[in-house]
């Protein structure tokens, strides 16, 4: 069977959620070989192992710590050189989608980034993107040279499936653009407890209906009655009342969770396009006429201020 590259993303050796579920859908195409790179890689071994991978692939230098995406893509180079993979996933992060592209370019192949789904074709992988504000959907394959695909977290399932995961070190060689930008500092942000928004099971977001900063602690109260992430339209953004970086939509993040409540959100295209695919769509909003109800799979008309405390209520008495 045709091997697949995986590549991993982990914080110090702990594997996070995307690349365990990229492992389940590289075992629909081929056997999953895993590349972890940098302070904790071969900590990474066993949970891989756990969930498919036939070989773990390290690689542990100063270079990827110290300097951007340049090193891991040698890395990821020297992997593809050393595997002949009949494909390369990556998880869809910002800096994924940056270490897919430059791949794509120095091996000459075709690339598809942010996929929601893969499944084995006659001429290889065949991807599903969501197109249009997941309007529509389209499959594609890569016609010219070994398939580089990104996923978008919650795009699978995560599925138990023990492997060997054995363990080899991968001989990198870095060229000479590999230290061309150099990390001068790093800022961890603020941890809020919550899960991150691209990758949360369950995401609640407010919007313009939540009517200022000071209301917000309604929406965060919610999503931690769920253990979800907070999103936010650009109009709370805009009006400062929570930060950029929780913006779901086209200019901010697209998100895919099992489940997303929109609080006083209106439902714009802009909003659309970063929560569509999300698998079940509830709305919260007083405006029977609000567009987001034709994209709902549950829809509350109501003022949030007595819907959204009620069901937090409801669901923090239910867990007891
Ligand atoms: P509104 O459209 O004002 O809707 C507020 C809703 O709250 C209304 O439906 C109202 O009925 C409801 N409401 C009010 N009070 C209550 C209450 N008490 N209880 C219940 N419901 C209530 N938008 C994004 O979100 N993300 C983006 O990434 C994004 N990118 C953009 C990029 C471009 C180039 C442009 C032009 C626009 C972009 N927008 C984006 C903006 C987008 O067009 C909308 O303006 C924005 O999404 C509206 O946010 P909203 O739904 O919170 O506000």
């Amino acid at each position: 069977m045709a091997e697949v590259l995986v590549y991993v993303d982990h914080v110090d050796g702990a594997v996070r959620k995307p690349t365990l579920e990229l492992l389940t859908l590289a075992r629909r195409v081929g056997e999953p070989v895993a590349v972890a790179l940098g302070a904790g890689a071969e900590a990474t071994a066993a949970v891989l192992a756990e969930h498919g991978a036939v070989k773990v692939l390290t690689a542990d230098a100063p270079e990827f710590t110290d300097y951007l995406v340049v090193p891991k893509v040698d890395a990821l180079q020297a992997a593809y050189d050393a595997v002949s993979p009949a494909a390369v996933l990556v998880p869809s992060s910002a800096e994924g989608k940056e270490i897919a592209a430059r791949l794509a370019v120095r091996i000459g192949s075709g690339i598809i980034t942010d996929a929601i789904d893969l499944e084995a074709g006659d001429e290889g992988p065949v991807a599903t993107q969501a197109a249009f504000a997941a309007s529509f959907t389209t499959k594609s394959r890569v016609s010219k040279g070994t398939p580089v695909i990104t996923v978008k977290p919650n795009s699978a399932p995560v599925e138990a499936a023990p492997a060997a995961g054995a363990v080899e070190a991968l001989a990198v060689t870095f060229g000479a653009l590999a230290t061309g930008t150099k990390v001068v500092s790093r800022t961890p942000r603020e941890s809020t407890g919550r899960p991150e928004l691209t990758e949360a099971a369950i995401v609640v977001s407010g919007g313009r209906g939540v009517n200022g900063a000071e209301n917000f602690h309604l929406i965060e109260d919610l999503a931690d009655s769920l253990g979800a992430a907070v999103g936010a339209s650009r109009a709370a953004v805009d009006a400062g009342w929570y930060p950029h970086t929780n913006q779901v939509g086209q200019t901010g993040k697209s998100v895919s969770p099992q489940l997303y409540i929109a609080t006083g959100i209106s439902g714009a295209i802009q909003h659309r396009a970063g929560m569509q695919t999300s698998k079940t769509i509830v709305a919260i909003n007083k405006d029977a006429e609000a567009p987001i109800f034709d994209l709902v799979d549950y829809g509350v008309v109501g003022d949030l201020f007595e819907v959204v405390p009620q069901l937090t209520g409801e669901i923090k008495a239910r867990k007891g």
